[in-house]
């Protein structure tokens, strides 16, 4: 039988769209993509990139602080929010046609409109089009999820903080993962009055104990208002802003709530169930490590999937699904010492096991230190550095890295390279140092600070 389509690919985020690019430009596979928004997904639109863009933005009133200490005649001045979004959404045009770009040259058609799936080797655009494909591919992504409550329809999602029209003065951001610990910081650098909800003991769960309690720490000292075990009860519009009551009996006025109580698969009417395909609790699609469902033709990569909800991830997942399918060489991705950063102030990498986790593996040593970095300790700031290394006892292997630093993200991406090619306690302790740095910490921590 012969296809309209070797591959059709739903989704123009980052998995589907490396799937499209290497099966298409690498293995001469004939693939058709539809997307129903812009071309770049969650990451390059409304998540990674503008988010880090933010972040910068956001850093600047610490660094004319410094820069005063260091002699310079700085003011930070006012923040011109509208500038800074136009420049933006600039920026995300740039990549948006960079991304369809990448995609032509690749030789995939893009239907710019969402497709579902009909049948094994069928998928039907909203135009009303259809086409018969050899494989599909699912890389439909996620979205914000908000639970409901009374008044839950005022609160806004990380979709909307691009956007917003202006800056607020007060806001509330609810949750304790990556998400609202990234936007409590950014907002709080950028002036805003913020308290954060958590309704859990610490934020950032399923992170090393002593991390989250530093970046916690940290994150108040910075002026934001932490409050843990404690979640909204009611939103209410007032004449002023959003009156919030919350679980422990406050209630105050903001202008702005963000929700950022985790993700949920974009799975729902795409056809799936009518194939028979189960989904996950949370709507996510079940797949073998080659990505592959229960219907053999249908695949699916990236946050859809619900594995690790991580850009590189769907880009690693997609390029393998497309090697495996369409270049005969079966390749799983690796899920396992997957490292990651979360960009709050002060900004937090990590790779491997929590302490509290390698504890329950296995007997080990923890090597850790904290400290005041040379740059912010010369400006007089109190912010300090944490590095932490767990270690085996049998095999001496570093299981864990965790480092709460300036740049942590760019430190954690190296370290994660030696603790996947199985780097010993003694293969770091041999390496010398580079002088003087933060993360030459790593390499002469000579006495564990327990053992457990
Ligand atoms: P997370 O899963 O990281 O965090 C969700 C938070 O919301 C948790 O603190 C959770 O609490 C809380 N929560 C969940 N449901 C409710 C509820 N009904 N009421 C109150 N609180 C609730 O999700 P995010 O939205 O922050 O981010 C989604 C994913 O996107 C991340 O897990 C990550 O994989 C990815 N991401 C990665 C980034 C990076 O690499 N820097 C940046 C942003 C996102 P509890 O802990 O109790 O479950």
């Amino acid at each position: 039988m012969t296809f309209d389509y070797d591959l059709f690919v739903i989704g123009g985020g980052s998995g589907g769209v490396r799937a499209a690019r290497v099966a298409s430009g690498d293995w001469g596979a004939k693939v058709g993509l539809a997307e129903e928004s812009r071309m770049g997904g969650t990451c390059v639109i409304r998540g990674c990139v503008p988010k880090k863009l933010m972040v910068f933005a956001s850093g600047f009133p610490a660094l004319f602080e410094e820069a005063r200490a260091y002699g310079w005649q700085a003011e930070a001045g006012a923040f011109d929010w509208p500038v800074f979004r136009t420049r933006l959404e600039a920026e995300l045009d740039r990549l948006e046609a960079a991304y369809r770009n990448t995609l032509k040259t690749a030789g995939v058609t893009v239907h710019d409109t969402r497709a579902v799936i009909v049948d094994p080797h069928r998928v039907r655009l909203a135009t009303g089009e259809e086409f018969t494909t050899k494989h599909i591919l699912v890389a439909t992504g996620g979205r914000p999820f908000v639970p409901e409550f009374p008044g839950s329809e005022l609160a806004v999602t990380s979709n909307e903080m691009f956007h917003l029209p202006a800056l607020p003065k007060r806001a509330l951001v609810v949750g304790g993962g990556y998400i609202a610990g990234e936007f409590a910081c950014i907002l709080n650098g950028l002036g805003v009055k913020v308290h954060q909800y958590y309704r859990g003991a610490q934020i950032l769960r399923g992170f090393d104990d002593e991390v989250r309690g530093h970046v916690a720490n940290t994150m108040r000292e910075e002026g934001i208002n932490i409050h843990l075990g404690t979640s909204v009860t009611l939103l209410e519009r007032t004449a002023g802003g959003i009156r919030v009551v919350g679980s422990d009996g406050s209630e105050r006025e903001v202008d702005l709530v963000l929700y950022a109580t985790g993700r949920r698969p974009n799975s729902a009417g795409l056809g799936l169930e009518a194939l028979g395909l189960e989904l996950g609790r949370s709507g996510e699609i079940p797949v073998d490590r080659y990505s592959q469902t229960a219907v053999p033709s249908i695949f699916a990569v990236g946050d859809v999937t619900g594995r690790i909800n991580l850009t590189p991830v769907a880009i690693r997942e997609g390029h393998a699904f497309a090697d495996t399918v369409f270049g005969a060489k079966p390749t799983a991705f690796d899920h396992q010492l997957v490292a990651s950063a979360v960009f709050t102030q002060p900004e937090l990498g990590s790779v491997g096991l929590s302490e509290e986790a390698a504890r329950e593996q296995e007997p080990i040593e923890v090597y850790a230190t904290a400290f005041r970095p040379m740059k912010t300790a010369f400006a007089g700031k109190p912010d300090r550095v944490l590095m932490k290394l767990i270690v085996s006892q049998a095999t001496r292997r570093v299981l864990g890295c965790h480092i709460v630093a300036p740049e942590a993200g760019e430190m954690i991406q190296l370290a994660a390279i030696a603790i996947r090619m199985g780097a010993t306690k003694e293969d770091f302790d041999a390496t010398c140092a580079v002088h003087p740095t933060m993360s030459e910490e790593l390499v002469t921590m000579r006495k564990p600070v327990r053992s457990a």
